[in-house]
């Protein structure tokens, strides 16, 4: 008998002969260990047994059969193979991404003890009380019946409600309507950061019957939870970032995927390159399980889809209690600039409106884009700029550690003391990023503290809990923060947001930048006067009167959608058609030119003008590998399984040949 096993490298599989005394264990959705290559050994999952004998290959035995049982479910394999088909990767790299990294023999008679040891302790500890699910209001009723009677006829429906509307309170009626069913939950969140508020206001009512599964648990945690839901007593409430998408579900009856439009639910790396919502939708689907989309400021690819009734939709307009939502007000700083009256990134007014908040004991939120010190640094004399010597960008100035450090690879050098072309040793910096606004900060405000959040202050969960406690508790005066400030924090006393400068979003070289500008910044804006008072933003930019910033300040999504989208149809842009980007990374920038150019002309002969490129993307080279991008853009109609194999066809010429050795080619599907 020979079995086809899935291992954690990218390809499909690999065929190995099964050992009489194994044939009754080695059983597809079982792990094995195999020997691989020269020396390896590998834990893989058997996905097909059968009598083939392999033509002209070696075949190696089987070392172990680990499982008396599948691990893995059927429902789970076709999963995996939707993934891997859909997003043009290897079933290895669904695998990797799918089971925790703890399925691996050696550890697995530990695990299996503390795992044991773990569950005795957490239902000793876990609060099993079920409280207090808070009435809903009118509103907040309506939109519930309405969101059951859209599943009465569809399998997913927008709740597109603005921020403080209670679609969290709705979500919460939900799960329990459905839980008393007898039916499982997915409650997706985009990202680890929000889980600790949200966690508590769930537990607080579902107890132990809630989960929580993210990647900064510790492997064995995770193997706990897995282990846990393909057991006879699954958690009936999952709550998790992207990943627990993979983990087994029996009776699945509803996904709410919060904040849909969020970015980070697309996996840029590694493969496979999937996005968490979609992928959720069919993994609904497949289990015959509805999925709720929430969020105040739908992604295009939805709404459009909503629009068109292909999914259900339901809005509310109002904030819970009837909250009034803060007013933006729009700073001109082109005007400000002229007139010279702006002290760094801060306009006059900015300073005034904190400071008058300051003095009322008031708390402020700063949101500026870019982390660092400056964007970069350049001698005075002849305008030389320090760049990263293995990736096509400038260094950012990291004033307080006295380094300049790359945003993509992580190379950090000292400041220079002159300048290696002209021996100048003035440096100008350039642009603002967080550091230098609260560098600032004791200048303009001399009595006010001020805390800093972005991915060098808030490297781990603990850190960002800690600032997050402590300007809760009124220890700071001032947030500071890159994007990280923006999501889901609920404070009592922040009555202003200043947008340092809204141009830096809305000028990235992006499709979707005018969207994004819209969703990051009405999220930014929502963070102002949440419980008792309207908040107030500050929203500073240079194009005070384009149509993208009226649009933000009256929080009209319909307007911009309609802007939007007409640009796009002219342009051919999702959600008119589908993108698949083709990436080609090589040491050799000559030879990768040469072999994106044969790649583009193959392609071509095929797919005609829908191919566009090969292009430098706009960081052309990271960790010392050069990348060239081509784009596929695709009828919605186009017959998806065709063009996959075709794809991979024209891949595989490609790379026959001896000058493409090595060559790394890989697929970027809907890409973000
Ligand atoms: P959203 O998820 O739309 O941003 P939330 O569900 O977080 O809104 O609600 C905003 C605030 O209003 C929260 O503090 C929440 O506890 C409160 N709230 C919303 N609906 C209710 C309700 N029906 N009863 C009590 N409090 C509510
Ligand atoms: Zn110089
Ligand atoms: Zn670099």
């Amino acid at each position: 008998m020979f079995a086809d096993v899935i291992l954690p490298v990218p390809f499909d599989s690999f065929t190995y002969l099964v050992p009489p005394h194994m044939e009754t264990r080695v059983m597809r959705g079982c792990r094995v260990v195999v020997p691989f290559g020269k020396s390896k050994i590998y834990t893989g999952v058997v996905i097909a047994t059968h009598h083939r004998q392999p033509q002209g290959i070696e075949v190696k035995d089987i070392i172990e059969a680990l499982d008396d049982s599948p691990v893995v479910s059927e429902q789970q394999f076709t999963f995996w193979q939707w993934i891997a088909k859909y997003y043009i990767c290897p079933l290895g790299d669904v695998m990797k991404a799918a089971l925790p990294g703890a399925m691996k023999p050696k550890d697995d008679a530990a695990l299996r003890e503390t795992s044991k040891k773990r569950q005795k302790r957490n239902s000793e500890t876990a609060d099993q009380t079920a409280h207090t699910l808070n009435p809903l209001s009118l509103a907040q009723q309506t939109a519930m019946q309405e969101i059951e009677a859209s599943f009465q006829t569809k399998n997913v429906t927008l709740l597109h409600g603005v921020t403080s509307s209670g679609k969290t309170e709705i979500y919460m009626h939900l799960i329990q309507k459905c839980i008393s069913q007898g039916k499982q939950v997915l409650y997706l969140l985009p990202e680890i950061a929000l889980t600790t508020q949200i966690t508590n206001r769930l537990r607080h009512v579902f107890g132990d019957q809630m989960g929580v599964y993210h990647s900064k648990f510790t492997d064995a945690q995770r193997l706990d939870i897995y282990r846990r839901q393909a057991s006879p007593h699954p958690h009936m409430l999952m709550l998790g970032v992207r990943s627990s998408i993979f983990l087994p579900f029996q009776r699945l009856g509803l996904i709410i995927v919060d904040e849909e439009h969020e970015q980070t639910y697309k996996q840029q790396e590694p493969a496979p390159r999937y996005h968490a919502r979609n992928a959720a939708i069919m993994l609904a689907h497949m289990c015959g399980a509805k999925t709720l989309l929430g969020t105040a400021t739908p992604s295009f690819e939805v709404f459009h889809l909503a629009h068109k009734q292909r999914y259900g939709y339901v809005t509310l307009t109002q904030r819970y209690r009837d909250m009034q939502l803060p007013t933006i007000e729009v700073v001109d700083t082109k005007e400000a600039k002229r007139k010279k009256l702006m002290k760094g990134p801060f306009s006059p007014r900015l300073i005034e409106v904190i400071s008058d908040a300051l003095s009322r004991n008031e708390q402020i939120i700063l949101f500026q884009n870019r982390r660092g010190f400056a964007n970069f640094i350049q001698c005075h004399q002849c305008g030389w700029v320090p760049r990263c010597p293995h990736c096509d960008v400038t260094l950012t100035l990291h004033r307080k550690v006295s380094t300049l450090t790359c945003h993509y690879c992580g190379y950090t050098t000292r400041i220079p003391t002159q300048c290696p072309a002209c021996e100048e040793q003035k440096f100008d910096s350039i642009g603002t990023g967080t550091e230098k606004i609260e560098d600032l900060i004791p200048t303009l405000f001399p009595h006010a503290t001020a805390l800093r959040m972005d991915l060098d202050t808030a490297k781990t969960r603990l850190q960002h809990e800690r600032i997050i406690d402590a300007f809760a508790h009124h220890r700071a005066d001032i947030l500071i923060g890159t994007q990280m400030v923006t999501k889901g924090l609920d404070f009592d006393n922040v009555s202003v947001v200043g947008i340092l400068d809204a141009d830096l979003m809305l000028n990235l070289p992006d499709f979707r930048s005018h969207e994004r500008a819209f969703q990051t910044l009405s999220q930014v804006a929502g963070r102002a006067g949440r419980k008792n008072r309207p908040g107030h933003v500050i929203l500073q930019t240079r194009s005070a009167n384009s149509d993208i910033i009226r649009q933000i300040t009256a929080g009209d999504y319909w307007q911009m959608f309609l802007t939007q989208m007409s640009e796009r149809q002219l342009f051919r842009y999702p959600p008119f058609c589908r993108l698949i980007c083709i990436y080609l990374r090589h040491r050799d920038s000559r030879l990768l030119d040469h072999l994106a150019a044969d790649l583009g002309q193959r392609l071509r002969t095929v797919f005609g003008d829908r191919i566009l490129g090969p292009d430098c993307p706009p960081v052309s080279r990271i960790h010392s590998l050069h990348i060239r991008k081509i784009m596929l853009k695709l009828e919605h109609q186009a017959p998806i399984d065709q063009v996959r194999q075709a794809l991979l066809a024209i891949q595989h010429q490609l790379t026959a040949q001896p000058i493409a050795k090595n060559l790394n080619i890989y697929y970027d599907v809907d890409p973000l």
